[in-house]
């Protein structure tokens, strides 16, 4: 083991084998990214149906290795949260949202929201609330700006401590959406107690409407039900225009998906939202 910076790093052993060996190698690349400042936010669009107008944008971390160019967050996020470096990256992540979200305030686009994904390590730590409303305070963004995405299977896990600490959150004004949601295992009895402001349907729901009649079925399900318990609803991963027809008609509120714009960078967003701006 060798020092470095204050943190450890591991090095191979004859007697590791060769999945371990890899994963320690990412282990210790992941650690030296964050103290490299390797990583960068791409902002997805969110499209209100009844306006046509982008609502909010969703931070999506991506890493940019020097040598593997850029990695998505599905190779390391489950890496990071095993090692507990999701906490210093998701702070990070935090952090970079709100500030740059002041500034497309700061620009003229003054309603603009983010949605920010939160890891289960993350809902769990001890000074969650503390840490946000430090961050928000930093950076002066109203509470009501950001959203916090937990996954629906994040939050089932243990219903009870979830209620707590989403409702402390939401005290503070910040808005909560459970994402991908309908695939994890929820009691529709916790829905109706969780105190959450909209659900995000699960892409997999969407694929393959609307020739799969169940999906529409499925999906109007949860719009409707939504409504009733006075959610918004969001559809994820809205790829094709008779997607985001089916949905519109279903009156599903807002989407999000490659059919209006992939996840840009923070430059690029400007251009789609003042094109927003004279939407009909
Ligand atoms: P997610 O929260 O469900 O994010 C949506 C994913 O779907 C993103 O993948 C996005 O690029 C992708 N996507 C958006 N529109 C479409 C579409 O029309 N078609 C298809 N096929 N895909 C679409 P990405 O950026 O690779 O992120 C993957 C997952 O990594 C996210 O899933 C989220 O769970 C996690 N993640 C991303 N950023 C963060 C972060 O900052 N913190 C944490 N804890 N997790 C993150
Ligand atoms: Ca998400
Ligand atoms: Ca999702
Ligand atoms: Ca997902």
């Amino acid at each position: 083991q060798a020092k470095e910076s204050g943190e450890t790093y591991q090095f191979y052993r004859p007697e590791m084998n060769a999945a371990t060996a890899k994963r320690l190698n990412l282990e210790n690349r992941l650690r030296r990214a964050l103290e490299r400042h390797e990583f960068t936010l791409a902002y997805q669009p969110q499209v209100d149906f009844r306006s046509g107008r982008i609502t909010g944008v969703e931070a999506l971390v991506r890493w940019l290795d020097p040598e593997e160019g850029v990695i998505l967050p599905g190779t390391f996020i489950p890496l990071a949260e095993e090692t507990g470096l999701i906490l210093p990256l998701g702070r990070w992540v935090l952090e970079q949202a709100c500030a740059q979200t002041k500034r497309w305030h700061e620009q003229g686009f003054k309603h603009l929201k983010v949605a920010v994904n939160l890891s289960m390590v993350q809902f769990h730590q001890k000074d969650l609330l503390e840490m946000v409303q430090e961050i928000l305070q930093r950076t002066r963004l109203e509470p009501r700006f950001l959203e916090l995405e937990l996954t629906e299977s994040a939050v089932m896990r243990n219903p009870g401590t979830a209620i707590r600490i989403l409702s402390e959150l939401r005290d503070a004004g910040i808005q909560i959406a459970l994402d991908d949601f309908g695939i994890g295992h929820s009691s529709l009895n916790y829905l109706k107690q969780l105190p959450v402001d909209r659900v995000k349907i699960d892409r997999s729901f969407i694929r393959n409407m609307p020739v799969d009649s169940a999906d529409v079925a499925i999906v109007t399900a949860i719009v409707t039900l939504a409504h009733h318990l006075r959610l918004r609803v969001l559809a994820e991963g809205v790829e094709t225009d008779a997607q985001r027809d089916a949905l519109r008609s279903i009156g599903c509120d807002e989407y999000q998906g490659y059919v209006f714009s992939r996840p840009v960078d923070p430059g690029d967003l400007v251009p789609l939202l003042q094109q927003c701006l004279h939407a009909p």
